[in-house]
């Protein structure tokens, strides 16, 4: 059951030398042939390289490396690279890709001795909120198989949630990490916009773009993305901000510490009387730790869906003109260039994916740009000047991750509007830049489902937001729930 360990049990664990990199993957290998068939969190996994990978890390472990990391599986959302390993992004379009070279992220993991195992399953380029919009078939909530994951990072939530590795990363455009780990029960953060390197990170729209990891607790969190953090000359918008020590900040505690509640939130229409009742329990714990709680007001949070879906279509259609049949994956051939692309495209892309790149292409066309795109971004800032003019009066923002728990696999999909509404407050956060963390905090009564409570953090403000919710991870139990899955 070596599976079930978190980070740094794991790592202590295979420091004092009592199990091996091999035994931990080995367990999350039985643990996949268990549940993968109900849950489908894998489109990939390539065993023989991935024990490789371990024995290496057991060669270092006995020649005396420590190291947080150093020989514990982390399974890779399908759109970050791994060089020599399929990188289909859950399309059709790239089914045959093989990644050329590493993620940076993928360097750091390997550089701190992770076992780089599978490739998780996700909303075609990370547009969708269920993994519905997988070309694969969708992953499965594991507390729940006749529901969905929430995604677009469905796969890495699943593969967490359920045991299937120890730790996981996604990419979080507008709620692809926090969202998931709310609906599957576990911790999922979304760092700063460039406080993590997107090089090797097949784009969706980037400007709103951040990879980070999915973990059973927030210590794995902190430890996560200390590793994939930092400046990365290949990519421009990563800062060189140094990187500090993120577990060291989780002892202090929150005694005094100021959090918002933001007025626009909690009375949200969509909003679920249990969610609002669990975070509002969590409220209370939070109290009781020692914060004070204010309610703040952030007014421009209705704006902020329709501006989202201006921006992130608009950068989506420019970023996936590049998949033209000529220079990556899938090709349709055609009488002439022209048809070459559109057969190339009409075939390699789903429904999701060509409704985003029609409206980003509208929305980005001469007569429209001024009324749309330029009106997007005006508004984006108006979004993100509510946030900081908050963080000079609180510490962190408190608020549900998402309006409702699970729901049931087909309920949303003739519907994209009522998709786009799960995301209703976590999308601000990557509008704004800042970042945001999701930690269980709940479950709903029948169903038996997993609730989440969202923090956002000031720009660079990622140890708060940990020191906050390891306190009062602490606190509750929530975290130690496991679905029922035998
Ligand atoms: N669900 C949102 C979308 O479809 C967010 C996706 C994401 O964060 N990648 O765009």
């Amino acid at each position: 059951m070596l599976n079930l360990l978190n980070l740094s049990e794991a790592a202590s664990r295979l420091q004092r030398r009592e199990i091996s990199a091999r035994d931990i993957l080995q367990a999350c290998l039985d643990q996949m042939r268990k549940v993968e068939p109900r849950l489908h969190a894998f489109l990939s996994c390539d065993e023989p390289e991935a024990l490789a990978q371990a024995d290496a890390a057991d060669a270092r472990l006995a020649a005396g490396e420590r190291g947080p990391l150093l020989g514990v599986p982390v399974a890779l959302k399908d759109v970050i690279a791994v060089k020599g390993q399929r990188l289909s992004c859950g399309s059709k379009i790239l089914e045959h890709f093989v990644a050329p070279y590493d993620a940076t992220v993928t360097e750091k993991l390997r550089a701190a001795g992770a076992v780089v195992f599978g490739r998780v399953n996700m909303d075609e380029f990370a547009m969708g909120s269920s993994t519905e919009n997988s070309a694969f078939g969708p992953s499965r909530n594991p507390w729940d198989p006749e529901r969905i994951p929430g995604g677009s990072s469905g796969g890495s939530a699943v593969a967490v949630a359920a045991d299937e590795c120890l730790a996981a990363l996604g990419s979080d455009t507008g709620g692809s990490i926090r969202q998931p780990a709310a609906l599957c029960g576990c911790v999922g953060l979304k760092p700063t916009y460039g406080r993590v390197s997107r090089y090797g990170l097949v784009a969706y729209a980037s400007s709103l773009d951040q990879i980070g990891p999915f973990t059973k607790t927030v210590r794995d969190a902190a430890t996560m993305l200390g590793v994939i953090s930092g400046h990365d000359p290949r990519d421009s918008t990563s800062v060189p901000q140094p990187v500090p020590d993120y577990t060291a900040a989780l002892t202090h505690g929150i005694r005094g510490l100021k959090l918002g509640l933001p007025r626009e939130y909690l009375a949200a229409g969509g909003l679920d009387p249990q969610i609002k009742t669990a975070v509002d329990t969590a409220v209370a714990k939070l109290r009781e730790l020692g914060a004070e709680l204010v309610e703040i007001s952030l007014p421009h949070t209705d704006y902020a869906l329709a501006t989202y879906y201006i921006i992130a279509t608009a950068e989506a259609s420019a970023n996936l003109a590049r998949f033209d049949g000529i220079r990556y994956g899938l090709r349709v051939d055609g009488k002439d260039p022209v048809e070459l692309y559109q057969n190339t495209r009409g075939r390699g892309f789903g429904d999701e994916v060509k409704r985003r790149i029609i409206l980003g292409t509208y929305v980005l066309s001469s007569g429209y740009y001024d009324a749309y795109y330029l009106r997007a971004q005006r508004v984006r800032t108006l979004i993100r000047q509510d946030f900081l003019k908050a963080f000079e009066t609180v510490d962190a923002i408190v608020t549900p991750t998402t309006p409702t728990a699970a729901f049931k696999v087909g309920e949303k999909m003739a519907d994209p509007l009522q998709m786009y509404l799960s995301d209703i407050f976590t999308l601000s956060c990557n509008l704004a830049g800042i970042c945001g963390i999701s930690i269980p905090c709940g479950f709903t009564q029948s169903p038996k489902l997993p609730i989440g409570l969202q923090l956002l953090g000031k720009p660079f403000g990622e140890e708060s937001l940990l020191r906050i919710a390891h306190a009062y991870e602490q606190a509750t139990e929530w975290h130690q729930a496991k679905p029922p899955l035998d």
